[in-house]
């Protein structure tokens, strides 16, 4: 029935009233008449307390997802434009992330920004494995702490129930190796994972993927039946929960998918889509900030042009709404889940779908790869397979079968 409904409502059309009635919000976003924003040359305009770490950070922050050996110039840009927090992570690039920012950040500036970099820690890896990779990314970051250190992609609450992890976070703090923990998260049961986190106040931090298209609030313009539309529902009561733990919040995929230059012809009175998808999430009370993947200079300029945000336009709204339309049938919302169970073959869809995202949207190959190559089930079962099983298993008709085999030929 729910998926009949939300089917429904996006077949409607409904996306095409989201512009109506932006004077009134009830979750704090402050809407104001099609307002130029920030100049897209400017720097950081607002610096932002990160939950119980204390620390000052800039409420646009560093993505560092495809850094390559040549790129410290743009970690520099960065710098100099005041972003003062950096995400890296093992995975990124097989580690070449993690050098390019050591080398862009050694010496006198480490001590200026903050650092915060990923391992991917399972249900069963045991503590002295994790502290061995701990001492891999200082190493490659050329640094002797990290300020905030993440699980990273935790989707399955049996890796938070490891006693492993406490062993080694306990050991590593007293050790001054890393000063706050923190988990990422961004595929199913993302809900779940948060919850059981906060009810144990494991993390200082959580590194969340949320956008403005998966926000119940984007939806409340135009329908009363956000379950219908929304699909991260439980996002909102965990993310003022959090709040209220004092566990910072930082944002990440924000951008839907980031398919920026689809976007360019619809931008206009200094509003750009991307500027706008950061809006959003800076204008949620219960986030602090935000990262954003910068390849260059350019990147860098017009991300900020949304720091220090304290309006969404109608022009901002517009764009969002273009962006929705056009993706509503191709991008997967990875924490909706709706597809779970429905391959026999054990293929887990969103982590295909969101691999498929990394190479083809993002043009990240090498990480894409590298990823796929983690998972514990990967989708070589789709090149044999008539793809019956999951052809109507997307509540939001992405052609799951016609994707996921052809992830697996280019990633494997
Ligand atoms: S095509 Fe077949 S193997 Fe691949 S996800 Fe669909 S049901 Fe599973
Ligand atoms: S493929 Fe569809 S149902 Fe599955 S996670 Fe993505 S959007 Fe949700």
């Amino acid at each position: 029935m729910k998926k009949v409904k939300r089917r429904s409502l996006l077949q409607l059309g409904a996306l095409s009233g989201v512009t109506t009635g932006l004077t009134m919000s009830t979750t704090g976003l402050s809407m104001t008449p099609d307002p130029v924003h920030g100049a897209i040359d400017g720097g950081v305009k607002e610096y932002v307390r990160l939950g119980r770490t204390g620390f000052q950070v800039s409420d646009v922050s560093f993505g560092s997802f495809p850094l390559q050996h040549g790129d410290e110039r743009v970690v520099l840009h960065a710098m100099d434009r005041g972003i003062n927090y950096f995400d890296t992570a093992e995975s990124y690039g097989e580690g070449v992330s993690e050098e390019v920012m050591g080398k862009a950040l050694k010496g006198g500036r480490r001590k200026s920004v903050k650092l915060a970099t990923k391992i991917f820690a399972g249900g069963s890896t045991s503590a002295s494995s994790m502290m061995a990779r701990l001492d891999a990314c200082l190493k490659r970051l050329q640094t002797d702490y990290i300020d905030v250190f993440f699980n990273h992609a935790v989707n399955d609450i049996r890796r938070l129930q490891n006693p492993e992890w406490l062993e080694f976070t306990d050991k590593a703090r007293s050790l001054g190796k890393v000063r706050y923990f923190g988990m990422s998260g961004h595929a199913g049961r993302l809900t779940d994972c948060i919850e059981y986190a906060l009810d144990k106040d494991m993390f200082d931090v959580m590194l969340l993927a949320m956008n403005f298209g998966d926000d119940p609030a984007f939806y409340e313009r135009f329908t009363r039946s956000t379950d219908l539309v929304a699909n991260q529902q439980g996002l909102p009561k965990l993310l003022a929960k959090a709040k209220q733990q004092d566990v910072g919040i930082v944002a990440m995929k924000v951008l839907r998918g980031a398919r920026l230059n689809d976007m360019r012809p619809y931008e206009r009175e200094g509003s750009t889509y991307a500027q706008a998808a950061c809006r959003w999430i800076l204008n949620n009370p219960d986030v602090d900030n935000l990262i954003i993947t910068m390849r260059n200079r350019d990147e860098v300029d017009e991300y900020l042009g949304a720091s220090g945000s304290s309006a969404v336009s109608r022009v901002d709204m517009e764009l969002l709404q273009q962006y929705a339309r056009q993706t509503e049938a191709s991008y997967c919302r990875n924490v909706c889940n709706d597809c779970e169970g429905s391959c026999p073959y054990d293929v887990p869809i969103p982590d295909i779908l969101r691999m498929h995202m990394y190479a083809t949207d993002y043009g990240d190959y090498s990480v894409a790869r590298n990823e796929y190559a983690r998972l514990e089930h990967n989708a070589s079962a789709c090149l044999s397979c008539d793809g019956s099983p999951c052809q109507d298993a997307c509540t939001f008709n992405i052609p799951v079968a016609d994707l996921c085999g052809p992830t697996h030929q280019l990633l494997s």
